[in-house]
């Protein structure tokens, strides 16, 4: 079968998504593959579609033992013989995928890397025919990401030993991280390469200046009331308070850091992937573990520490191509503890240099004049439009020319030897009479009292701004004072001028509309289609998502499916969820269901389920005859679905599909029919 009846039949996908189509050709020919794809993106079905069409085993090499079982279990729901060796396998599920091995029925075999050090491994997976090696999350051999997993580093050995192609799958685009890949893993010989675009356009963007940041979070939480969101925080006890004021203000909210223990930490994963409408309160440990692809919202209550980590962090929203939406909030604190994290970070310079370089990014995001996405697209080196899908798309910035106050505010700087931070420096501008400004004698500075023109918390929105276009930087050897950067010579000197955002110097208030994933028509059935999934996944102790993804519930509240066949149109129906779940979600939709023959069933959606029902028809015509005199008579359902499919061109073709008596009352008919449909 080719890829793309498998896309429609098995995994019930009309067109692949942008990418995959190239990726799985080339794992399919047998090359060695590197695909770069963002998260979301659909990395696993294209190392699953081959897996499918190449004969013997594909070897999956995961990371993480909960999505090796989800992977499995999303497998098997759409029909799929696939199994995975993990140390969280019972006995019998162990047993179970040898027997299938060796039955030479399974297609995808997943694996722990910790699994590679065993012996005898590489002439266990030779002797069960493993013909393809996929890799996810490659990134995983890179010594100088925080996903490190040295097992990964035995999976080139491995490769050589079976000496089959090896397809390898990250989310992460950086440069150096590609190189340690294709060194690591193809002995430095570079394989096909795939770089997928890092638009995620089913995300909104926003960003907003912490104002009350509690409230806004719980603002920002009661405005998406009852779907799954992570709330990113800075502290491990800030997780905790965020996430008790979600329960008070009566959310499903719980908290998730590196200091609890490893059994509440799975404990609340499990909740998280399991419940529909669970918030997450988090630090960043929440992370590669998450791989639920229904995540409606991700808010930051303290700013992220890079620009890669942002874009990760919020990645983890809407991966199944459902609108979802983020909210990050900044300032100037955010600014500072996540320089000071660098400077004191153990990293040699050039590192921490880089490190400045990735949060200056992100900064520069936070204080974009335009379009957000552009500015992260092009961080990443792609050119693009505005989106139209960001909190400055939808309400563009109100600027001033801040080239005079950035002045002053140098002038401060400079002038007090870049010890002080911006309390003190405010205070001077403002010409503020204090103690500590006349000891020092600051009054007598020619900055004392020029600011009055800005209030003070006009002047702290300035000075955050500054620290965003990293024009001034603290100074860890001065206890935070700032310091002027190289970036703000030519601004001091009058050769630039620079833009400051006007609309965050006032409170950012953030909209409280209630946000819904569908028109108000169509909320309610979707809640209804909702429901059904819920019980379903309860009865059979799967998260909700393996059921059906909420893409695929929205397709289907607003299509309104009316019967099977315009069923297995809706996107994320298969064949074998469209068997197992198709009559339960279409009786939601129209109530009753139309009993159908089964073998009519197998072919809903298709082609030929058409052409069966004409051929139906006309038989029923014909049952007694053109005359309507003759002796009854009826094709069975599996003759007529042998016509459909077969097509015969005709009467001889017939004769043999249906035997002389059949043809000799219906050929004549049914030929009209097929004619007419070729
Ligand atoms: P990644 O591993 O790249 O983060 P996944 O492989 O988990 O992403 O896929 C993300 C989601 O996209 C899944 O819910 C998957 O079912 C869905 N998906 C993948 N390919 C397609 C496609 N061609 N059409 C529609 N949905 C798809
Ligand atoms: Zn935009």
């Amino acid at each position: 079968m080719t890829a793309a009846t498998l896309l429609r039949d098995v995994f019930g996908f009309d067109a692949f998504r942008p990418g995959q189509e190239d990726i799985v050709n080339a794992v399919v020919a047998g090359q060695n593959t590197l695909a770069i794809m963002p998260t979301g993106g659909g990395k696993s079905l294209c190392f699953q579609l081959p897996a499918l069409i190449r004969e013997g085993v594909t070897v999956v090499i995961s990371p993480l033992i909960a999505l090796m079982r989800d992977q499995v279990r999303g497998l098997q729901e759409v029909g799929v013989e696939a199994g995975a060796l993990t140390s969280g396998n019972t006995q019998e599920e162990t047993d179970a995928v040898w027997a299938a091995l060796e039955a030479g029925r399974l297609k995808l075999l997943y694996m722990a890397p910790e699994r590679l050090s065993a012996g005898g491994v590489p002439q266990m997976l030779r002797r069960i025919g493993v013909s393809l090696i996929a890799v996810d999350e490659a990134h995983c051999v890179s010594q100088w990401g925080h996903d490190f997993r040295p097992d990964y580093l035995r999976i080139g050995e491995l490769r050589r030993a079976l000496d089959v192609p090896l397809a390898a799958f990250t989310a992460t685009a950086d440069a150096e991280t590609q190189a340690e890949i294709v060194e690591k893993l193809f002995d430095g010989v570079a394989p096909s390469t795939f770089l997928r675009g890092f638009d995620r356009p089913n995300i909104h963007l926003a960003f907003a200046v912490k104002d009350q940041p509690r409230q806004q979070i719980l603002a920002y939480a009661a405005a998406r009331k009852g779907q799954s969101g992570i709330v990113y925080c800075g502290t491990r006890s800030k997780t905790e308070a965020i996430a008790a004021a979600l329960r008070e203000a009566g959310h499903v909210a719980c908290h998730y850091h590196g200091g609890m223990e490893a059994d509440d930490r799975r404990l609340v994963e499990g909740r998280f992937q399991r419940e529909d409408g669970l918030i997450v309160v988090a630090t960043v440990a929440f992370g590669m573990g998450i791989d639920k692809p229904d995540i409606r919202w991700v808010a930051h209550a303290d700013l992220p520490k890079s620009i890669e980590a942002y874009y990760q962090e919020i990645g983890r929203a809407g991966r199944d191509g459902a609108p979802a939406e983020t909210l990050t909030l900044f300032g100037p604190d955010d600014i500072r503890y996540r320089r000071q994290q660098i400077d004191e970070s153990l990293a040699p310079p050039e590192r921490r240099m880089a490190d400045h370089g990735r949060l200056n990014a992100l900064l520069g995001l936070c204080e974009a004049l335009a379009c957000r996405r552009q500015n992260l697209l092009a961080y990443f080196g792609e050119e693009s439009d505005p989106c139209g899908h960001c909190d400055l798309c939808d309400k563009p910035a109100e600027v001033f020319d801040g080239t005079t106050p950035v002045r002053m505010a140098l002038s401060a700087v400079l002038r007090t030897g870049e010890t002080y931070g911006a309390g003190h420096l405010i205070e001077i501008l403002l010409g503020s009479d204090l103690d500590r400004i006349r000891e020092r004698g600051h009054d007598q500075l020619p900055t004392f009292g020029v600011g009055k023109d800005w209030s003070r918390r006009e002047w702290q929105a300035i000075f955050r701004q500054m620290m965003g276009h990293d024009l001034v930087r603290p100074d860890p050897e001065r206890h935070g004072g700032l310091r002027m950067t190289d970036r703000a010579r030519p601004i001091l000197r009058g050769e630039e001028d620079i833009s400051l955002r006007a609309d965050t110097i006032k409170a950012a208030k953030t909209g409280n509309r209630i946000k819904t994933l569908v028109s108000e028509e169509d909320a309610p059935l979707l809640s209804a289609l909702k429901a059904k999934r819920r019980a379903l996944a309860e009865a059979a102790g799967l998260p909700a998502y393996i059921i059906y993804n909420d893409s695929t519930l929205i397709e289907m509240a607003q299509k309104r499916p009316q019967t099977l066949d315009e069923m297995a149109k809706i996107s994320g129906v298969g064949a074998k969820k469209l068997a197992n779940y198709g009559d339960a979600f279409l009786s939601v939709i129209v109530g009753e269901v139309e009993k159908l023959h089964p073998v009519r069933r197998k072919m809903a959606g298709r082609s030929e389920a058409d052409l069966y029902d004409q051929l139906l028809a006309v038989q029923a015509d014909l049952a007694r005859g053109s005359d309507g005199t003759g002796k009854p008579m009826t094709c069975t359902a599996t003759m007529l679905a042998k016509v459909a499919q077969l097509r015969p061109a005709d009467m001889g073709g017939l004769q043999r599909l249906l035997g002389e008596r059949y043809a000799e009352r219906f050929g004549a008919a049914f030929l009209d029919v097929l004619h007419q449909a070729s």
